[in-house]
């Protein structure tokens, strides 16, 4: 079973292919990249932020729909989320229709105001993509720090977590996918 990424039109140039090998390796599948035929809608202008339910809505009632997708489809954006009730998320997966979405706007060192390097970027993306897609395939969240399933609420525990899942969240994925 392989992943689908979808790439929003606006999601930062060249770091396509790395971040989908890297997602690969981390869940142990394959990868197909597509770009987004459609505009990420939900934006709120009070905000300034986009709804990642409505996304994921979009995602589940046109897009799933209308290209009949089995597979866990992962939409990559620029633009920055949001749920109710929180300030920010780097990201939300909905498994009941199997499909996600990460942003990179939070993950990129120039929000921070610092140094833009590509490979922090790459890095981010791919483990908050490969946590949000460990949402589809079963996975819950971990409390080991260096684990992809831990959920980071800053930036430095995005960091401290290492491209890998701990012994135990691989072993609860190995059974999940080999059904
Ligand atoms: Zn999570
Ligand atoms: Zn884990």
């Amino acid at each position: 079973m392989g992943i689908k990424i979808l790439w929003d039109q606006q999601s930062p140039a060249g770091i396509q292919l790395p971040v989908s090998r890297l997602i690969a390796m981390l869940l142990d599948t394959e990868t197909e990249t597509i770009e987004y035929p459609l505009l990420v809608d939900g934006y709120d202008r009070e905000r300034d932020q986009h709804d990642a339910q409505k996304i994921l809505d979009r995602l589940q009632n046109t897009f799933i729909r209308r290209y009949a997708i089995a597979e866990p489809l992962l939409l990559v954006t620029s633009r920055d989320l949001f749920v109710n009730g929180c300030d920010f998320v780097f990201g939300l997966a909905r498994p009941s229709c199997g499909a996600a979405v990460v942003s990179t706007a939070r993950l990129d060192n120039a929000y921070y105001s610092r140094m833009p390097n590509d490979d922090d970027l790459i890095d981010r993306t791919a483990k908050e993509g490969a946590h949000e897609v460990g949402h589809l395939l079963g996975l819950g969240h971990c409390s080991n720090p260096e684990c992809v399933m831990f959920r980071p609420r800053t930036l430095d525990e995005l960091d401290r977590k290492k491209k890998m899942l701990c012994p135990d969240c691989s072993e609860t994925l190995a059974l999940r996918t080999c059904r």
